[in-house]
């Protein structure tokens, strides 16, 4: 996706997903593409980047205005369903009145292929927009009246049974769009406005239009996130998601491990803990708990003797405070961890500490720690708030490799998520953290409150917003379940603490725990990257397959771990499936119970993959 108005793009965060149409035994082709126009989709700078379109086309703030993806609730959607076969979307000034610089009779000629088209929060002021859609608009207004469905329909169908039809809007006041149906069918409105329609503008396209009136809601609001995600169904004819609870599921990384800091800050001091201390308060209580956790390991000590960057893992000393330090035996224990499937390495930089400790305000390695070397500035690493500039392109991707190359070498492990040390990182364009980071060959980089990206080659993604994303400690404990209240179907909660916790209060974990609700289980940093990063694809072969491809080294988690995904399944596709003759299901070639009319009565089937990287095929075909 281009941040230029009027550019079409080839992919809306699903970077992976083909065009291709499904074919199944006996089965004509469900609608295989969709197409997203939305109102507002201009993305803001730091939150919606590709690098293949940055230089050429990046206009940093061009437009004031949020980004799609903290509106597009479907981030996670998105990014969990990256399979969901092939949502293309255009940026475009979707809702302007003069459509002059696009093209928009395009569009006709896509949906006459086979393309549907979702419309969200858009006047569609075009006469092939109008047409496409079926619709008229006429003019805004404002209304508190509830909405109602008109007829049974796939996409509104569980909202009764949620006791959300009629869906109460007091106190509403947002301005919304009255639009004119011409030929669109009304699946629900407000008195006499649609909310929304569907409309059939050739054999195997649909186009929905959505008069949400505030986009965040396609994320937040239950109502509306799932009236999006049965519009994409509708329109697809299936979509992969994985097969995960995420509303039930956390993320806890434990950040600090090998940071000089603690030997010398007085408002930052404590015992790195021991192999001992780790054996017994974190890897027995983490086992107990099925859980496992992240480490966010600092390899480059920042030395004040030698003022040199040295190895933590060989520091052995007894610091200002007369703590007798001993890293190597840190070391130790995030090793036994490890090899106790408790905890993954991943990156929390280099230093944790400035690049450049020398010039004013510095030198930093002379300056008094109960004066200016304690400032809170010197122990950030990605930005320089000390002198109030960024943290140039370069010198980042140096550190970020330096941290990859020494948690290699000091772990034998391979880090996929990055946290940027005291939680400041550089944002312009080409200074961008998460670009740098992305190069570097990281699969996701987070900084709570309001950082949190998706990550891989072609592509930065901003997932702000889709779930909660706090920093805990020992004392604030308390707070816990309202920092973890807002439902987040679409992602984990992201928690971090510190290893001073475990240092402080050894019991922390088991607190920790305790205080967690009851239901809450951890999905490993590697786990969720590997989800995110899954390639799926869909061949018409013989039968239907749907190909899962796992790829160093965003997916390695699944080298040795299966997967497990669900595929849901619109009405049109599964009334086929019911009628068509008796089906079989392989895995990797392996064939597995017949499947039967009855098999799809349900909306979705999932779909269990063994571990290993590479290629996985499940394949529907008929018997022979
Ligand atoms: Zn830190």
């Amino acid at each position: 996706m281009c941040l230029e108005y009027g550019v079409y793009v080839s992919r809306f965060a699903l970077p992976r997903c083909t065009q291709r149409p499904l074919r199944h035994p006996g089965l004509s082709n469900p609608t295989a593409r969709s197409w997203l126009w939305s109102a507002g989709a201009i993305p803001r700078v730091s939150s919606w980047i590709t690098k293949k379109t940055i230089f050429s086309q990046w206009r940093p703030s061009s437009r004031p205005g949020p980004s799609p993806l903290k509106y597009f609730g479907w981030t996670s959607n998105i990014s969990t369903t990256r399979t969901c076969l092939t949502v293309r979307a255009r940026s475009a000034l979707a809702d302007s009145s003069s459509y002059s610089d696009q093209n928009p009779t395009s569009l006709q000629a896509a949906v006459e292929a086979g393309t549907s088209l979702l419309v969200v929060k858009s006047r569609f002021l075009d006469p092939a927009l109008e047409q496409i859609l079926g619709l008229k608009f006429k003019a805004p207004y404002s209304a508190t009246d509830p909405l109602h469905t008109t007829q049974p329909h796939f996409i509104t169908r569980g909202l009764a049974g949620q006791k959300m039809d009629p869906f109460d809007s007091s106190w509403n006041f947002s301005p919304r769009l009255w639009v004119e149906p011409r030929g669109a069918e009304v699946l629900i409105t407000q008195d006499s406005h649609p909310i929304l329609t569907v409309n059939r503008p050739a054999a195997e396209s649909s186009a929905i239009w959505l008069g949400v009136s505030n986009l965040s809601d396609l994320r937040d609001a239950p109502y509306w996130r799932g009236l999006l995600f049965r519009s994409l169904l509708w329109s697809l004819g299936y979509i992969v998601v994985p097969n995960i609870d995420y509303s039930h599921r956390m993320e806890i990384e434990i950040d600090d491990w090998g940071t000089s800091d603690k030997g010398y800050l007085s408002y930052w001091r404590y015992l790195e803990p021991s192999e001992e201390t780790l054996r017994e308060h974190l890897i027995v209580p983490l086992q107990k708990r099925h859980a496992v956790v992240a480490a966010n390991v600092i390899t480059g000590y920042v030395d004040r003797k030698t003022k040199r960057i040295l190895s933590p893992w060989n520091q052995k000393f007894t610091d200002l405070y007369g703590l007798h330090q001993d890293y190597g035996s840190t070391q130790r224990g995030l090793q036994d961890a490890v090899a106790a499937g408790v905890l993954e390495i991943q990156s929390h930089g280099w230093t944790h500490m400035q690049p450049d400790l020398d010039s004013p305000p510095g030198p930093w390695w002379t300056a008094d720690l109960a004066g200016e070397a304690s400032a809170d500035g010197w122990y950030t690493e990605f930005g320089d708030p000390l002198r109030g500039k960024e943290s140039p392109a370069i010198v980042q991707l140096f550190r970020l490799k330096r941290s990859l190359d020494y948690l290699r070498e000091d772990f034998g492990q391979r880090p996929l998520e990055l946290r940027p040390g005291g939680g400041t990182w550089s944002k312009s364009q080409f200074n961008n953290m998460g670009i740098v980071a992305a190069q570097a060959g990281f699969g996701l980089c987070h900084a709570e409150p309001d950082f949190y990206y998706y990550l891989d080659r072609d592509l930065v993604l901003d997932m702000t917003g889709i779930s909660p994303h706090f920093t805990t400690s020992f004392d604030r404990l308390d707070a816990l379940r309202a920092q973890m209240s807002r439902p987040h179907p679409d992602g984990p909660v992201m928690m971090v603490f510190h290893d001073r916790d475990i240092a402080l209060q050894p019991d922390f974990i088991d607190r920790l725990f305790d205080a967690l609700p009851p239901d809450y289980k951890t999905v490993s940093a590697n786990q969720l990257i590997g989800y995110e990063h899954a390639q799926v694809d869909s061949e018409s072969a013989d039968g239907w397959d749907v190909l899962f491809n796992y790829n160093e080294p965003y997916c390695q988690y699944f080298r040795n771990h299966g997967s497990s995904w669900t595929i849901w399944l619109s009405d049109s596709l599964r009334d086929k499936l019911q009628s068509a003759q008796d089906l079989v299901v392989s895995i990797d070639g392996k064939q597995l119970p017949r499947v039967t009319a009855t098999d799809f009565v349900r909306e979705s089937l999932e779909i269990d993959l063994p571990p290993g990287l590479g290629s996985h095929k499940w394949n529907l075909s008929p018997v022979r």
